[in-house]
């Protein structure tokens, strides 16, 4: 096959890509990934709280789009912003045993 070459404005640069661990400052339970990418101009703040004690995750500021995912074994239960801050609220996946 020949594929006429076709530039796209989606295109993944590998050596953008940045990966941040967030951390509970207390429990230091791994809590959430980010994955840079794009590398913009746009800023963000966020706290994880921490699903495992009563703490929470230090600020952490990024810059950049990034993909946002959580551990394999918990979900987001919610996302708001507060003073500018987006605070995301996790849970632990219901596995069906208490
Ligand atoms: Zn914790």
């Amino acid at each position: 096959m020949n594929l006429p070459h076709k530039p796209s404005d989606q295109v993944i640069k590998y050596k953008d890509l940045e990966e941040v661990d967030i951390k509970c400052a207390d429990c230091e339970e791994e809590l959430f990934k980010l994955l840079r990418v794009a590398c913009t101009s746009k800023k963000n703040k966020l706290i994880v709280d921490c699903p495992f004690c009563d703490g929470r995750s230090w600020l952490v500021e990024v810059e950049g789009d990034y993909f946002q995912a959580p551990p394999d074994d918990l979900i987001v239960y919610d996302v708001y912003e507060k003073d500018g801050v987006i605070v995301i609220e996790l849970e632990g996946k219901d596995d069906g045993s208490e």
